[in-house]
């Protein structure tokens, strides 16, 4: 009878074995990772049809890259081709959505978030084998081909015009949050409970737990920091989408001054607002792209201006502001905004960094 007690036993042992892991294979993450929209793409899934969720969330990228990308058979290249001659465009749905955010938002901030950008972008050409300071003249030429309030948008149908020669839009600082946004709902539609959706680390998107049950834990960059994954903290986050955008992502240096890709439709140059950087978290419908384009918006306008902006919107998100500190060279000064009623966001960084003081 012993014998078979303990045969039951270890029987029973080995079941409960297999019982704990089984959850544990059945919840192993798929992971994936491509070269899209100019950046490192990372989908991670974990439940429902994970491996479906992530080819088709992977080929979702690939889509959005080719209308919303710099490509020749992209949008942007074909409003470009017909600026000025009052013909309109047929343009992909998601780029025509895009545009219409955009517009709201370039009224919004008078500008600073402007998507017909394009002739600026090109002509710095910051994070490409030709960037180059250009002198004057070529600023204002490429400047006075600027303006949001020449990109008309057809009211009923996804159709578009630049009204004036030389005009052409740039999609750099809210397409990847587009994405993220329909990458998300793929995500939902599959079934998956767990996951994050990082393009480049700098936008990214995280639904449920991480693979230890755990709000998932994103390092927000120290901006003079020597590799990308050294954080000034760390933060933990569910549900929501978080984007950051600084001086430190695609920059060269002359003369002892660094030039940045975040442009000041005003001046025509890198934004001089006196930020390294800024991150944003926003939830909800359309977190990912309010996100990525109120954070390159926030860069232009700068601190003051940034605030003002988001009382006068209302706009629910939080944002972390991350500033030189006059006081010691190198090192962060931090200040944060929060919307009511919302733990303030330095209640909830974790792992601060040693050379950062809060404002
Ligand atoms: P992000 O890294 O999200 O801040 O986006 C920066 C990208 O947005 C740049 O690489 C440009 O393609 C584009 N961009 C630069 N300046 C502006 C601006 N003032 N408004 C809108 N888009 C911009
Ligand atoms: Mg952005």
């Amino acid at each position: 009878m012993r014998n078979r007690y303990s045969r039951y036993g270890t029987a029973l042992a080995a079941l409960l074995l297999v019982l704990c892991l089984f959850p544990a294979c059945g919840r192993e993450p798929v992971v994936k990772t491509v070269l899209v929209m100019d950046t490192v793409a990372q989908l991670t899934a974990r439940d429902g049809e994970a491996a479906a969720a992530v080819d088709e969330g992977i080929e979702r990228l690939q889509y959005l890259d080719a209308c919303a990308g710099t490509g020749a058979e992209g949008d942007a290249a074909r409003l470009a081709a017909a600026a000025g001659d009052g013909t309109w465009v047929d343009i992909t749905p998601e780029v025509y959505e895009m545009l219409k955010v955009a517009r709201d938002w370039a009224a919004r901030t008078d500008g600073a978030f402007d998507v017909t950008m394009g002739p600026l972008v090109a002509l710095w050409g910051i994070g490409t084998d030709h960037a180059r300071v250009p002198d004057a003249v070529e600023i204002e030429d490429a400047r006075s081909r600027v303006g949001w309030q020449d990109l008309e948008l057809a009211p009923d149908a996804p159709r578009a015009r630049l009204k004036r020669p030389g005009m052409s839009i740039d999609l750099g600082g809210i397409a990847k949050g587009y994405a993220l946004d329909d990458v998300r709902a793929i995500f939902e539609r599959h079934g998956v409970k767990d996951g994050m959706i990082s393009l480049g680390g700098s936008s990214l998107c995280v639904l449920g737990k991480n693979e230890h049950g755990e709000d998932w834990r994103i390092g927000i960059r120290q901006p003079r920091g020597e590799t990308a994954q050294d954080y000034l903290a760390v933060l933990p986050l569910t549900d929501a989408a978080l984007s950051s955008s600084g001086d430190y992502e695609r920059y060269f240096e002359q003369d002892g001054r660094r030039y940045h890709h975040i442009l000041d439709p005003h001046t025509g140059a890198p934004a001089a607002s006196g930020l390294y950087g800024v991150t944003v978290v926003v939830r909800g419908a359309h977190a990912g792209m309010t996100g990525d384009l109120l954070t390159t918006a926030l860069f232009v306008l700068g601190e003051e201006k940034g605030r003002a902006l988001l009382e006068g919107t209302g706009t629910d998100a939080d944002v972390l502001f991350v500033a030189p500190d006059p006081a010691r060279p190198g090192a962060c000064l931090l200040s944060a905004f929060s919307p009511d009623g919302a733990p303030p966001l330095p209640e909830r960084l974790q792992k601060q960094a040693g050379n950062v003081r809060w404002e």
